[in-house]
Parts: structure tokens; sequence; C-alpha cells
């Protein structure tokens, strides 16, 4: 019912220039066909060289963030149907780049979660403590709470596109990834979250690793039972470590 899912996140980085020529390039790599939903999430900026490149391709186009309003007078924002303009079909919301530097809060992230489900796209939620959070033990309360949070009264239809990323902020861009045993364990107790909350649909749901994950470490994070992929920053930038890094996953 879970199909794996590898997800790279250029965050703020890259031209159109170099975007189009990074498609060209994954897609060579890549080839026809691939048993992983491979997805780019790439800036704004560059989406509609994307569609351009990749609408018709294997390859899935992703966002790194929305607005959680439909329209109108919410100046640098950008709406859900943008996004599927320019044939995205997925977006990340709640990243912690965004929670941390930008204060997003619980209450926008779940709205954006309504609003990407409404207009037919994926959301890839992000959770994950901080190194502070995990030396007081307190890193399942978080990210329970952030589930349960971001999540509010969802019918298990829509639970069931939800894609979550556990992103540990102390792995993220720092070349220390959490052990696969940790992030199974962390996968565990989301997906038991997700059954309190919603069922048996909670097996259904795809859920994530991000944080330091290279084209070695993917090989036993696949391996885990309730890991399905992963969220790739650095290692996705470079075409051919990505391509890499989606082969050996
Ligand atoms: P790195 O893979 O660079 O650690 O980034 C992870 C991340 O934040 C993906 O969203």
């Amino acid at each position: 019912i879970r199909h794996p899912i590898i997800a790279g996140n250029w965050k703020m980085n890259k031209t159109i220039r170099e975007a189009q020529d990074y498609a060209g390039r994954l897609l060579g790599l890549l080839g026809e066909t691939t048993e992983i939903d491979v997805v780019v999430c790439a800036p704004f900026t560059a989406l509609s060289t994307l569609k351009d490149e990749l609408e018709e391709s294997v390859i899935h186009i992703g966002a790194q963030d929305l607005s959680f309003a439909g329209n109108g007078a919410y100046t640098g924002e950008i709406s859900a149907a943008m996004l599927v303009d320019t044939a995205c079909t997925y977006v990340i919301i709640g990243h912690s780049e965004r929670r941390v530097i930008l204060r997003e809060t619980d209450e926008e992230i779940a709205k954006k979660v309504k609003a990407a489900l409404k207009a037919g796209l994926t959301p890839i939620l992000c959770v994950g403590e901080n190194l502070a959070q995990r030396e007081e033990s307190k890193a399942f309360a978080i990210v329970r709470s952030q589930v349960e949070k971001d999540l509010p009264d969802l019918s298990p239809a829509d639970l069931k596109r939800v894609v979550i990323a556990y992103e540990p902020i102390w792995a993220i861009g720092t070349g220390k990834s959490a052990t696969s045993a940790d992030a199974q364990e962390m996968c565990t107790m989301i997906r038991s979250t997700l059954a309190g909350i919603a069922g048996a649909v909670a097996d259904e749901v795809n859920i994530l690793y991000g944080g330091s994950v290279n084209a070695d470490t993917i090989v036993e994070l696949m391996a885990q039972p309730d890991v399905d992929g992963a969220l790739v920053g650095g290692a996705s930038l470079d075409p051919e470590g990505f391509a890499k890094l989606v082969l050996n996953a």
C-alpha cells in the first residue's frame, strides 16, 4: 500500500538555468521508469522551467511552501492553485527552517496542509525536535504534538494523502544523521500517533526521514519497516549524486 518516495529539497538554491540543466541530467540518469517516486522540490522561480522539462516525465515536481489562503491580498505569497499551474504535485510544509527562522506556527501549518489537500497537492509535512529537546528526552512528546496540531480533524481519506517527514533539527545539514534505528523508532511513534487519530489508515501513510541522508546511509534507512523514504537536502543538489542515492534506495 505504501510506496517509497525520495524527495530532494533544494532549499534556496539554483537559478532557472541551473534548474533546467539539473532536470535534463537527472532525467538522463534515472531513465523512463523508477519504482520509487522521485520528487524535486525547487524554489518558486524554477518551477515553471521544471514544468517544461519534467511534466511528462517520471520525476515529480514539488514546491517548498505555499500560502494557506486561496488568493487575494497576501503580498509575496504563492497559492496552491499557482503551484498546480506549474505542474507541482507535492509541496513541503512546515520545514524546521521556516518554523525556526520565520516563526511559522502549528496553526499556520495546519491551514497550509488543508490548502494543499484541497488543491489536490500532496503535502510533505515536516516535523522534528531540536538538540536540546532530544537531550531532555522530549523528542517523542514534541513530534507527537506537532503531528496532532498540524493534522487536526482530517478525514481518513485526506490523511492517507499526507506524507510526513521526520527531520530532527540537529541532523539537518550537520552531516550527523540519526541512526537508522532512531529514525525507525520515531517513524513508528508517528505511525501510532496517526493510528490514534484516524485508525487503520495510518498504515497507508508514507513517512520519510530527513537529515544528512546520503547515497550510503539511504540503504540502511530504507531497510527500516516504518521508513518509507527520505527528504534529502544537500545530497540532492547535484544530479549525479542524487541519482545515485535514488538508485541505492
Ligand atoms: P540535509 O540533507 O542537507 O541535512 O537537509 C535535510 C533537510 O532539511 C531536507 O528538507
